[in-house]
């Protein structure tokens, strides 16, 4: 029979037939193009994408609930003319890790800088503080004072992430950090950076111990800021921050080296506008629409001045911790808080030590949370000290305002009850620097003078310690990450994908899961 006739009397057989004929020149094609495809195109490589330049952005006070909370009023992900928006854009094309919690005590701004680029606790960093007492000099210290240079990182017990940079690449490597707090600027710097800049009343200004002057195009910045007194409790302040590290990267050339570069940079104003206003003010909101207006700028900037783009950055975006809610505000929609005089807490050890063992002065300084005992008190009535811290901490314990309190033999001895409280209060003691008392405030009690009206961070409940974690650029695999994970994990991470050794008291992670 004839082929065409057979067709024409079944054309069900036609149909297959011709369905059939279609598949096989389908797979033909298929065929010749991965033939070619395979012959004139690289093999896909699975090494890590090269990082020219890590960024390393701490918002100073940025809660983790900021990005839901006031992202109806942030930049979509994608702008008009191939531009990208701030966190947004992160929150799409980053790794966005929605549970990251410090485990550290007190949340001040010394600690969470010294915990993101070292990776280590407290009690390894020795960053305890913004500031403790020194029983000997009887003075208070500040985390980054220095006897010689007046302000440096000496006081740090650990290399940060930009130390272990310049190590590996033989000093190659560019490390600059910009804040408008000194603290910040030289923590996240470290010892080896190149430049760390922070802000002196109305001008970028270092300290001798990373040179005698500000470089040539620093001194250009400050001569265009003006003589007024500039405004930092406003967006105005990150507006310098920004201008300073767009600066720094054209200056510095910041990326365009054949080893990486590292720019870490903190956001001060809103801590300023923070403490003033409380989380739910509309300053707060006004601060972080403004934050997430800088953040998308400053990524546009990075695309076009560093080459290969964003493809060739790492960026991590995180903070150093939250912020507890106005007392006055809670209490008008029902929910308990309330302003602790500290004076109250240092008179109620007072009281009592005298009462048991007789006049004081008993207690030296309270910087809270830590309580300093006066040796001389202590040696003059021939008591032993766990005696007496056992008697402060029964005292305290007795206040309704106070959710617990350990003196520093029970702390050394690893006497703590096993709870999360303890834990992080062993995470964050150095015996000579944390005092003889450290005492924890109940939820939504805030030390704060009778006449201050301001919001306070320092606590371990997560209106402070829940911070965002971004990561976004060379090697991050996009998505969102409910896994829970610290803000310790942050500076292995970096380390691994720059290819560099660990910092000393590094004790987080690999952020394996976001890696690709
Ligand atoms: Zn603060």
């Amino acid at each position: 029979m004839p082929f065409l006739f057979f067709l024409r009397r079944n054309p069900t057989v036609k149909i297959e037939f011709l369905s059939t004929l279609k598949l096989k020149v389908c797979l033909g094609f298929l065929l010749i193009f991965i033939l070619f495809q395979s012959a004139f195109s690289q093999p896909i490589s699975t090494a890590p994408p090269k990082i020219k330049l890590a960024v390393i952005i701490v918002f100073d006070q940025f809660r983790a609930d900021y990005l839901t909370r006031f992202s109806p009023q942030y930049l979509p992900a994608s702008l008009p003319q191939k531009k990208v928006g701030g966190f947004k854009y992160l929150m799409e094309q980053g790794a966005n890790f929605i549970d990251c919690r410090f485990d550290h005590y007190p949340l001040y701004t010394a600690p969470g800088h010294a915990i993101v680029v070292t990776g280590g606790e407290p009690y390894k960093t020795l960053i305890v503080g913004n500031e403790w007492y020194d029983e000997n000099q009887q003075k208070k210290v500040y985390a980054v004072s220095d006897p010689k240079f007046g302000l440096s990182p000496r006081n740090l017990g650990s290399t940060t992430l930009g130390d272990e940079l310049k190590l590996s690449t033989e000093q190659k490597s560019k490390v600059v950090s910009i804040s408008l707090k000194d603290r910040a600027a030289i923590l996240l710097g470290g010892f080896t950076a190149d430049e760390v800049f922070w802000f002196d009343s109305n001008h970028w200004v270092t300290s001798d111990f990373y040179g005698k002057h500000i470089p040539a195009w620093a001194e250009k910045v400050n001569d265009g800021l003006g003589k007024t007194k500039e405004d930092l409790v406003s967006p105005r302040g990150n507006e310098l921050t920004w201008n300073m590290a767009m600066e720094a990267v054209k200056n510095e050339k910041l990326g365009n080296h054949d080893v990486p570069d590292l720019l870490t940079i903190n956001f001060a104003s809103n801590d300023y506008v923070g403490h003033v206003y409380g989380p739910d003010s509309q300053e707060v909101k006004r601060m972080s629409i403004a934050s997430d207006r800088g953040l998308s700028a400053f990524l546009n900037f990075l695309n076009v001045s560093v080459p290969g783009g964003l493809k060739s950055i790492l960026l991590v975006v995180t903070a150093d911790h939250g912020i507890g809610s106005l007392p006055e505000y809670l209490n008008s929609i029902r929910i308990p808080s309330e302003r602790l005089d500290p004076q109250m807490t240092i008179k109620t050890v007072e009281d009592r030590l005298t009462l048991r063992f007789g006049e004081g002065p008993w207690v030296s300084s309270f910087i809270p949370p830590f309580m300093y005992l006066n040796p001389k008190t202590i040696s003059h009535y021939s008591i032993e000290e766990a005696t007496v811290e056992q008697e402060a901490v029964d005292a305290l314990s007795e206040e309704p305002s106070i959710l617990a309190a350990y003196g520093r033999t029970q702390i050394m001895k690893g006497a703590l009850p096993r709870n999360e409280v303890s834990l992080s209060i062993e995470k964050s003691f150095v015996p000579l620097r944390s005092g003889e008392l450290v005492i924890v405030p109940g939820a939504n009690v805030i030390w704060s003078s009778p006449k201050s009206k301001e919001a306070v961070h320092e606590s371990l409940y997560t209106y402070d310690t829940h911070v965002p974690l971004l990561l976004y650029g060379a090697g991050i695999k996009p998505g969102t990450y409910t896994e829970p994970v610290k803000p310790i994990d942050i500076a292995p991470t970096v380390a691994y994908l720059l290819k560099t050794q660990f910092p000393s008291a590094c004790e987080g992670k690999i952020l394996t899961e976001a890696i690709h």
